[in-house]
């Protein structure tokens, strides 16, 4: 399962000198229904089997507030997660920018790929708005837009953008920890002494912008299960794209028919979480050809636009054969690898950080 190498992936990286936040943090999802908050414990099952420390019950409104001062009376359970690490976003990316130029990696911004050229299986190079460059292999990790350039592939990529928005406010007293409001869906955690706000699923096309109309509901999902917040003085209001698939799950594997092109996306509400662990499994993948035996879930992409999607099963291991570790399978072709039963339901099991 991805998930378990999350957070020694992010002490190495503060080990390496990447600098970036990061907190422990509580982390609580909680709800007016009693019976939400079950249904949320009874999702996590997958991970409890998984070796997580889980809790067994869940709390009522009193304890909560015991933990958490900042919620209303209106919760009444929910669930207390102690092992749970908070990142600002910002600060990670800025943080592994610069420890890449710093170790003599050369990363571009502003530039954006515009077409692939490929000869007999390989990538050779990438069109980008700066001009042509030769690449030894690609890794297409554009979000919600990595179908474009898997369509340059000749390959049917079925990920959407779902757009969420979020925003922050001031709090007389802040809450320490992560809270996920079930009954809205939404996410309130503290960030940079003020409360950042999230939620929202919809699919608009174009440009992600803020939609006043969104904000509103997420404030008015939010407002009362929280005290102490000004709702009034929202802040830096925000618009992205999460990558979906139509399982919902990571898309992490090489291109079918291409010895050298690969997607890393899909990764949902997860991307934080997510990211880390599947840029280590293709980083392996990359150097050594062949796909880790404990890697989770294949690609959904079809071989030839207008295929239809082959179903990802618990066994599917990918476009490569993992068993021998043979580079470049054939297009569309599927082999058999370490069965994953169990690592679907857990992956699904936990997709609400946000
Ligand atoms: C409101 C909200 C709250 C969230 N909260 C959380 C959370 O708490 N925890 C969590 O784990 N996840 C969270 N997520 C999900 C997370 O943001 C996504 O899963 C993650 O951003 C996906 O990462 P990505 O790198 O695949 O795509 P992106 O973050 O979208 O990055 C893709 C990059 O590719 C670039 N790009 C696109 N096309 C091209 C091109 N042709 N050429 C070059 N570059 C290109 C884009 O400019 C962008 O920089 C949240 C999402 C939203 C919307």
């Amino acid at each position: 399962m991805l998930g378990r190498r999350t957070f020694p992936l992010l002490d190495q990286l503060a080990e390496d000198g990447v600098e970036f936040t990061r907190t422990r943090t509580d982390f609580l999802a909680v709800a007016q229904d009693p019976r939400a908050a079950e249904a949320y414990l009874g999702s996590l099952d997958p991970l409890r089997q998984a070796g997580f420390d889980l809790p067994a019950t869940v709390l009522g409104g009193d304890e909560l507030r015991e933990v958490e001062p900042a919620l209303s009376g209106r919760v009444r359970a929910g669930v207390l997660l102690r092992d749970h690490v908070q990142t600002e976003p910002d600060s990670l990316v800025a943080g592994l920018t610069a420890h890449l130029r710093a170790e003599g990696v050369r990363v571009d911004e502003g530039v954006a790929v515009t077409g692939v050229s490929a000869r007999g299986g390989e990538v050779e190079a990438v069109t980008t708005t700066a001009g042509e460059r030769r690449v030894g292999a690609l890794v297409i990790a554009t979000g919600a837009k990595a179908g474009a350039l898997a369509t340059r592939l000749g390959r049917r990529l079925p990920v959407v953008g779902g757009r969420g928005y979020s925003f922050d406010v001031p709090a007389e007293r802040l809450p320490h920890a992560s809270t996920l409001l079930l009954d809205a869906h939404v996410a309130c955690a503290p960030m940079g002494g003020r409360l950042r706000v999230s939620g929202g699923m919809d699919f608009r096309r174009g440009p992600a912008r803020p939609v006043p109309e969104r904000i509103d509901a997420i404030t008015r999902g939010a407002a009362p299960m929280v005290v102490g917040v000004d709702w009034t003085d929202r802040r830096h209001a925000w618009a992205g794209d999460r990558p979906l698939a139509p399982d919902g799950l990571p898309v992490v594997d090489r291109v079918p028919g291409y010895a050298n092109a690969y997607l890393a996306t899909g990764y949902s509400m997860l991307g934080l979480t997510l990211s880390g662990p599947a840029a280590e499994a293709l980083a392996t993948f990359l150097v050594d050809g062949c796909a880790p035996r404990s890697w989770s879930p294949s690609v959904p992409t079809a071989s030839a636009p207008g295929d239809t999607l082959p179903k990802r099963t618990d066994h599917v291991g990918g476009t490569g054969d993992r068993a021998t570790g043979r580079r470049g399978g054939a297009p569309g072709a599927h082999a058999s690898a370490t069965p994953l039963t169990g690592t679907r339901d857990a992956m699904r099991a936990h997709r609400h950080p946000e």
